[in-house]
């Protein structure tokens, strides 16, 4: 399917807004039952650039995060948005002063549209190699949602092909320049989803940056949690990844996760008002009470 058609299916379907939206106050709404009322379109408004700390930049959309990190020999993209998101993040990194064509590796949080739709067209406007842990670099090779995504049944739920995708190991860091990425496998809200860190750094002082996945809870169709014991198992084992990693600048796929925007966007990059060494610790706080939430909701409905 083209981008356009990709969009208006998005677009079409409160179903669609419901699940695929991974923040907080989005659960909310889903368990609530009401899939309408929510404005898809705001997922691709215009957020102004910012530097978040040192070589990392924030150049996503509203809600959508998309980071730049820099070096001098080549830059690094994680998580591209929706199909159309990747115009408006070309134009941010180029209105920080940095070229798309200088972005060497693109990441991916996780493979549904509103993180990895962008990535085919960012692709294919910097040359850049994708890396991706296994089972997400077949979803982004296929363009096809794998089907124990727990919103598999989504409509809608594919994305435009992705080539050139290394698969990454659990754990392996990828470098390019002065960058030293590192993959963490954090199954859960997909099988293949992946965290990725890296030593942020102005100067020489470095913050221990985390882009933590996407933990929410959340599925389509008849799928229940409690039916996939493995998933539970996965979602465990992520929260614990998370907890013991080092953890200074927590930022998430969804800026509103983690209140990216209240904690970062202040004009200025200063390490004593980033640093949050909790941050890892809250978010997956949050996580593990939206599952038990979850699970015990399905089991007053059986
Ligand atoms: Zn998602």
């Amino acid at each position: 399917m083209n981008n356009g058609d990709l969009h208006k299916r998005v677009l079409k379907s409160g179903l669609v807004a419901m699940t695929l939206l991974a923040g907080a106050a989005v659960v909310a709404v889903a368990a609530s039952g009401n899939s309408g009322g929510i404005d898809t379109t705001g997922w691709n408004d215009p957020h102004k650039p910012f530097q978040i700390y040192g070589n990392t930049y924030y150049v996503g959309t509203d809600q959508l995060s998309s980071i730049l990190i820099t070096s001098e020999f080549g830059h690094v993209l994680i998580d591209g948005g929706l199909p159309e998101s990747a115009a408006r993040i070309k134009a941010s990194i180029e209105a920080l002063g940095f070229k798309l064509t200088d972005v060497k590796a693109i990441l991916n949080s996780h493979t549904h549209p509103d993180h990895a739709g962008g990535i085919a067209e960012l692709q294919k406007g910097s040359g850049a190699d994708v890396y991706a842990l296994r089972p997400a670099n077949e979803v982004l090779i296929s363009g096809k949602a794998a089907a124990d995504d727990p919103q598999a049944a989504t409509k809608g739920s594919g994305i435009p092909k992705v080539s050139r995708v290394w698969v990454a190991q659990d754990d392996q860091q990828i470098g390019i320049g002065s960058i030293r990425m590192r993959a963490i496998a954090t199954p859960g809200h997909t099988p293949g989803g992946t965290t990725w860190t890296w030593d942020a750094c102005e100067g020489s002082k470095c913050l221990k940056a985390v882009y933590a996945d996407s933990l929410s809870p959340v599925s389509s169709g008849k799928y229940r949690f409690s039916d996939h014991p493995e998933v539970v198992q996965g979602f465990e084992k992520s929260y614990k990844r998370l907890e013991a990693l080092p953890c200074e600048l927590l930022l998430t796929p969804h800026p509103s996760q983690s209140q990216m925007f209240e904690r970062l966007d202040k004009g200025a990059t200063n390490t004593e008002a980033v640093k949050d060494a909790d941050g890892c610790r809250k978010y997956v706080a949050t996580a593990r009470e939206a599952l038990a939430q979850r699970l015990q909701t399905e089991k007053q409905g059986r």
